[in-house]
């Protein structure tokens, strides 16, 4: 079911289509082009393209990976030698034209949201839908739809929407707090003069030490950021010539690269100073997805007392005046910003139905997703972008092309058992590499993981033009134009 508002610029798509995407960030598009052949109807809750890339970034917010690491196999960026961090709204204007480059635009239903979806065993006919059956459908909200589908491709994405806001013992929530709290999300709606209003002349506090908490801290520049939980943190020149290295973690010799990295990390950012050292290794931080890059001057903005920090050692709450933690120590604020996350699961449940719900998310906090993709026990429907890697963009048009190939049945997927056995042992690597696995990265076996995917789909999973590229040059999207 979906809640449809025309878009202004875009003329609806054709209902009655096979396939539906749900969702035109990254992923949905990548699933569009794939699947462009279908004619697919993509519903997007807001009214542009990009996903993340609108909802949840700051006037400051960059790409933390230079143009070519996030870069679709066949469309490169314009200027993708330049080896600067894209602004977001690079990143938006280059997700649009290839929206428009492969001409998948036209299939997007902008403003629309689906709030619901029902499995239908037999085909549907037309008293299925338009409320001639409506004991069984439940009554229509005004605007509200029912569209039928073969095949539904989830790319609601895994941040965005809904935040994750802590919860408070009673009496100390925000509601004590007589300054103003907001989370990321509310502040990346504010357009720049409210964003100034909101924060001039007050003390900020920001909770969160991930990257949407640094780029606010430098955006506000008088700050304290109180460290709920904290990850590592590269600068920009440390990180491009690291690359090698983090293919090297992968290697046996992992535990000692990671302690080399950290001790490099230690002697080029003053985090010793800050207490910034994260108590768990770098290697960690690597297997969730949780590095972040720290914008130029971020530490000269602390040097010179802007940016003040506390670390987590105890629990916290409201007081009226501001935080209050456990050992009965407060910070005084005006304003304060949860950049707490995001909760992609809950998402995902709010629309997908009984049995499946359930079906989707195991006791420990994982989705079983064969190949990132497939739920074994969910018929007809595919999910993109809810288990990262450190190059997501690649990771969401790769599985893309092995959906469309699924869909177009030139290959089969093995039993729902070895779907199973697969899934469980990736989610066991995950498990064994971090403490965070809950947050679901493949980065310690993307490789792997690509090569399976490759093979499935009767690529070579050997795709550089020889031996000597393939052992010392790292692997990028170039590597999987299709046919190759
Ligand atoms: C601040 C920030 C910075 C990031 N930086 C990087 C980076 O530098 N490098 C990197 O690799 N990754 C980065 N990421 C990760 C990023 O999430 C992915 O790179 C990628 O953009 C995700 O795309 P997606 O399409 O899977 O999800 P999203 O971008 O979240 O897109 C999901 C889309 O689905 C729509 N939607 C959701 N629910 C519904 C519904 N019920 N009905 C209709 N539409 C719906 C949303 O409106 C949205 O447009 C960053 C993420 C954030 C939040």
């Amino acid at each position: 079911m979906a809640n449809n508002q025309q878009h202004q610029n875009h003329p609806p798509p054709p209902l009655g289509s096979r396939i539906a995407i749900i969702g035109a960030g990254v992923s949905g598009l990548a699933a569009a082009k794939q699947l462009r052949h279908y004619e697919p109807v993509v519903f997007e809750a807001s009214d542009c393209v990009g996903g993340v890339w609108k909802s949840c970034s700051y006037e400051s917010t960059k790409l933390q990976s230079s143009r070519v690491d996030y870069e679709f196999a066949d469309f490169p960026w314009p200027n993708r030698d330049d080896q600067s961090f894209p602004s977001y709204v690079e990143v938006l204007e280059y997700l649009e034209s290839y929206g428009k480059h492969f001409d998948v635009l036209k299939f997007v239903k902008f403003n629309s949201k689906v709030v619901d979806l029902r499995f239908i065993g037999e085909p549907p006919t037309a008293a299925d839908f338009g409320g001639e059956r409506p004991g069984e459908y439940g009554s229509l909200l005004p605007g509200q739809q029912w569209h039928s589908f073969e095949f539904v491709v989830v790319c609601s994405g895994k941040y965005g929407d809904i935040p994750k806001i802590p919860v408070f013992p009673n009496h100390k929530g925000p509601e004590t707090f007589k300054g103003q709290v907001l989370h990321s999300i509310d502040y990346c709606k504010l357009d720049k003069e409210a964003a100034s209003q909101l924060l001039k002349g007050k003390k900020v506090a920001i909770v969160g030490f991930k990257k949407s908490a640094i780029d606010l801290a430098l955006e506000t520049r008088r700050a304290t950021m109180y460290d709920a939980c904290k990850d590592t943190t590269l600068d920009c020149s440390s990180l491009l010539g690291m690359g090698t290295l983090l293919c090297l973690l992968l290697s046996p010799m992992r535990r000692g690269i990671s302690k080399f990295i950290e001790s490099y990390l230690l002697w080029k950012l003053p985090l010793l100073k800050y207490g910034l050292k994260p108590d768990h290794p770098f290697e960690e931080d690597y297997a969730s997805c949780q590095m972040a890059i720290i914008p130029e001057n971020f530490f000269a903005e602390a040097d010179k007392g802007k940016i003040v920090f506390k670390r987590a050692l105890s629990k916290w709450w409201f007081y009226e005046g501001g935080i209050e933690f456990e050992d009965s120590t407060r910070l005084e604020a005006d304003v304060v910003v949860l950049t707490t996350g995001y909760d992609g699961k809950k998402k995902l449940k709010a629309i997908l139905p009984e049995p499946f719900r359930s079906l989707l998310e195991l006791p420990s906090g994982l989705l079983p997703l064969y190949r990132g993709t497939i739920h074994p026990l969910i018929p007809n429907m595919a999910f993109l972008g809810h288990i990262e890697s450190v190059a997501n963009l690649h990771t969401s048009e790769l599985r893309s092309i092995w959906l469309g190939r699924l869909v177009d049945n030139k290959f089969k997927l093995p039993s729902v058992e070895e779907m199973i056995e697969q899934t469980s042992k990736e989610m066991e690597i995950m498990r064994q590499s971090t403490r965070f696995f809950k947050r679901h990265c493949i980065s310690t076996f993307s490789i792997n993981h690509s090569d399976e995917i490759c093979e499935e789909m009767g690529w070579n999973a050997w795709r550089k033009k020889n031996w000597l590229l393939e052992a010392f040059s790292p692997y990028s999207s170039q590597d999987y134009v299709e046919n190759k």
